[in-house]
C-alpha cells in the first residue's frame, strides 16, 4: 500500500488523560447548550483532522477508524477538496439551483451517471442528507409507478426524518416514542448468514422474501423496495450471495423500483465504486451522500431517465440541495478517489485487516463473526461460545480502544458490533497499528470477563 502525502503526522499521540482539560471544559459549555439528544462516540472535541488522525483540542492525535461514519475517505483536509472549497466559495457560496443554475451541479449528476452501475440513460437529483436522498427515490418511485407500498428490510438504516424512521427498523434510539410514523411501508426479513440456518441459500431466503410480499403485500401494489446492499448501522450484514440479484429480477420482472441505499457503502467503501457491483446488480434508483464529498454535506440520487424525468418540473428540488460549494468538493474528491485508485485500495485495506481479524476470531472466544468487503469491515461480539449478543462487551472495547487513541464504532441491532471503517487513505503503518489496538483492547476485555 503506497502512503499519500499528509498535513499531520499519522500518529497515535496521547499527551493528557483523555478526555483532556479543553475537551472536558467543552463538554460542561455543551450541556448548557446543545441538546442531550444529540450523542457523541468520544468525549473529545476536534481541533484538526488530515489523513486518519483527528487532533483534539488537549493536542492528541486520535487514529480514525470511523472516518466520521464513512464521510472522510480521502482524509478530513484532503487538499484537493480545500481547494476546491476555497475556490468556489470565493465566487459564490449559493444561488440556489431552483433559481439560477450553475455547472458545478449539472457536472456533479454527469459524474454520478458515469460511475453508478448500468449503462442506461440516467438522471440525478442533488440534496443536502442521506436521509433526504431516501425520502426523494421513494416520492420518484411512488409517483412513476402510481403504486404505494414500499417494502424495507430487518436491521434496516435509512435516516432519521419521518419516512426514514419507518423504513428505520431499529426503535431505540431512532423511533422510540417519535411516531406516528408514515403508512405504507412493510417490513421484510433480511438474508443474515451469521444468524441464519447455515444451508440456507441466498436465493432461498429472497424467495421467501418475496413470497411473503405477494402474500401480504400484493405485487401490484408495491412501488419500491428500498435495501441496502450491505446494511450499515444495523451490524455491517453482507447478505448471502444470491439474495439482492433474486430480488432485483423478481422487481425487474413486476414493476417494481429496486432503490439501492448506498449512502453508507458508496464511492469506493467496498472496493468497488458501488457495493451493487459485487454481485453485477444494476439499482434502478440508486442514493448516495456520506463519502460523496470529501466531508461537506451532499446527497444524490441517481436512477432511469424515465423514472426520474416522471416527476413534473418543481416536484424536485430544496433550498441547499447541491450547493456550489458542496459540488465543488464531490468533483474534487471523485477525482481524487480516481486518481490514486481507492477502490483497490479499499481491497488492500481488506487484505491486510481481514486476516488478522480472522486469526483474533481464533484465538478468543467472544467474537461470533468477522464480516465484509473492502474498508467496511465488522467483528460482531458474543458471550462466550454461544450467539447471543454481548453488546457490554462491546462497548467495553469501544471505550478501551478510545482509552489508546483509536476511535472505533459500534452498531448493530444487538449493540454487539465494531464496524471499521479507515479512512481509505490510510497509511499501512496507521492501519496496522490500530488493528494491534484493536487486538490486544479485545485480548483484555476477553480475559477480564473470565
Ligand atoms: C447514514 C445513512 C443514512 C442517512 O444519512 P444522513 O445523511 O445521516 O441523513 C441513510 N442510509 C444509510 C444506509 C446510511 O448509512
Amino acid at each position: 500500500m503506497d502512503d499519500l502525502t499528509y498535513r499531520l503526522p499519522q500518529k497515535r499521540v496521547i499527551r493528557t488523560e483523555l478526555p483532556g482539560p479543553a475537551s472536558r471544559a467543552l463538554t460542561e459549555r455543551r450541556k448548557a447548550s446543545v441538546a442531550a439528544g444529540v450523542g457523541s462516540s468520544v468525549p473529545v472535541y476536534a481541533a484538526d483532522a488530515d489523513g486518519a488522525v483527528v487532533v483534539d483540542v488537549d493536542g492528541n492525535s486520535l487514529l480514525d477508524f470511523g472516518s466520521g461514519i464513512a464521510v472522510t475517505s480521502i482524509g478530513a483536509s484532503n487538499p484537493a477538496v480545500t481547494q476546491a472549497v476555497s475556490e468556489q466559495a470565493q465566487h459564490f457560496t449559493h444561488t440556489c439551483f431552483m433559481v439560477t443554475p450553475y455547472e458545478g451541479y449539472v457536472a456533479v449528476a454527469e459524474q454520478l451517471a458515469t460511475l453508478t452501475p448500468g449503462n442506461h440513460e440516467k438522471r440525478s437529483v442533488l440534496f443536502n442528507s442521506g436521509a433526504e436522498a431516501v425520502e426523494n427515490a421513494v416520492k420518484v418511485a411512488r409517483l412513476a409507478t402510481g403504486r404505494q407500498a414500499v417494502v424495507a428490510f430487518d436491521h434496516a438504516y435509512h435516516g432519521r426524518t419521518n419516512l426514514t424512521m419507518a423504513l428505520t427498523a431499529k426503535t431505540m434510539p431512532y423511533k422510540a416514542r417519535f411516531g406516528p410514523f408514515a403508512p405504507e411501508i412493510y417490513r421484510m426479513p433480511m438474508s443474515y448468514p451469521f444468524r441464519d440456518d447455515p444451508d440456507r441459500t441466498g436465493e432461498q431466503s429472497a424467495h421467501d422474501v418475496i413470497d411473503r410480499m405477494e402474500k401480504q403485500i400484493g405485487t401490484d401494489t408495491i412501488a419500491a423496495v428500498v435495501i441496502e446492499p450491505i446494511q450499515g448501522e444495523g451490524g455491517f450484514i453482507v447478505p448471502a450471495t444470491g439474495f439482492l440479484p433474486t430480488l432485483v429480477d423478481w422487481c425487474r420482472a413486476n414493476g417494481i423500483v429496486f432503490i439501492a441505499d448506498e449512502v453508507q457503502t458508496g464511492f469506493a467503501r467496498t472496493g468497488d465504486w458501488f457495493a451493487c457491483e459485487y454481485e453485477g446488480i444494476v439499482p434502478d434508483i440508486i442514493t448516495m451522500a456520506k463519502g460523496i464529498a470529501g466531508g461537506m454535506p451532499l446527497a444524490a440520487i441517481t436512477g432511469r431517465a424515465e423514472l426520474l424525468d416522471a416527476v413534473h418540473p418543481g416536484g424536485l428540488g430544496g433550498t441547499f440541495g447541491g450547493n456550489p460549494v458542496a459540488c465543488a468538493a464531490a468533483l474534487a474528491a471523485i477525482d481524487t478517489m480516481r486518481a490514486n485508485d481507492l477502490p483497490a485500495r479499499a481491497c488492500e485495506i481488506e487484505a491486510i485487516a481481514l486476516p488478522r481479524l480472522r486469526g483474533l476470531a481464533n484465538d478468543v472466544d467472544v467474537i461470533g463473526d468477522v464480516r465484509g468487503r473492502g474498508a467496511m469491515l465488522a467483528i460482531e461480539f458474543v458471550r462466550a461460545g454461544t450467539t447471543e449478543p454481548d453488546p457490554a462487551l462491546t462497548k467495553a472495547v469501544a471505550a478501551r480502544a478510545f482509552d489508546q487513541g483509536l476511535i472505533l464504532l459500534t452498531c448493530g441491532t444487538y449493540g454487539n458490533v465494531i464496524r471499521l471503517l479507515p479512512p481509505l487513505v490510510i497509511t499501512e503503518d496507521a492501519l496496522l497499528d490500530g488493528i494491534s489496538v484493536i487486538e490486544q483492547v479485545v485480548r483484555n476485555t476477553a480475559d477480564d470477563q473470565r
